[in-house]
């Protein structure tokens, strides 16, 4: 297997339909994009153990592009900018969860038998819907989980996304060295201009 290229996000390790809208992140105001080629994705799939499963190729950046952008209507609304999820942190409307709906159509799950017990395996009819697949059964998970603790960072000027598994559930920050010092530091700053 050849070696990945580094994974140049500023955030990772989050639950894999969290850890697909965090292919997008922004730099200086710019939209950074690892999916923006099959090698992106390659270093995607890599980044969440699914390598040796699924093929970084067309196809599947595709499919998988398809799941980010439902995963993206369903957590924040729709990318028009119009108010998606309400206040309490809940599912959009059925516009914003259509989308995910869709993207699970592509895959079920098969219960089995094994040695070992009992067992589920997932089956695709199109193996390039795999990884958006996965993406998106995670999200149902996450909802099961608990859905209000599924965030975007607090700092208007991020969009990264974390599951908050802090014991509280008071994590508001993609990262405090990042997003929570920032606004620490907007906040003293104009502090010291009312003084
Ligand atoms: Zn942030």
């Amino acid at each position: 297997m050849s070696a990945t290229a580094p994974d140049p996000r500023p955030l990772t390790g989050e639950p894999l339909a969290l850890d697909l809208l965090n292919t997008r992140w922004l730099r200086e105001g710019a939209v950074q994009d690892l999916l923006r080629d099959t090698d992106g994705l390659a270093v995607w799939l890599a980044a969440n153990g699914l390598d040796g499963r699924f093929p970084a190729d067309a196809a599947t950046l595709r499919h998988t592009l398809r799941a980010r952008d439902a995963l993206g209507a369903a957590v924040d609304g729709p990318a028009d900018g119009t108010a998606g999820g309400t206040a309490d942190g809940t599912a959009g409307g059925t516009a914003d969860i259509a989308g995910v709906d869709t993207v699970l159509g592509h895959g079920r799950i098969r219960p089995t038998l094994t040695a070992e017990g009992p067992g589920e395996r997932a089956e695709f009819r199109d193996e390039a819907w795999g990884p958006g697949w996965l993406a998106a059964r995670n999200y149902l998970e996450l909802l099961s989980a608990a859905p209000d603790r599924i965030r975007r960072c607090a700092h208007e000027a991020c969009v990264l996304h974390f599951f908050d598994s802090s014991r509280n559930g008071t994590r508001r920050w993609c990262s405090m060295a990042a997003c929570g010092n920032r606004a620490k530091a907007s906040r003293h700053y104009a502090r010291a201009k009312d003084a």
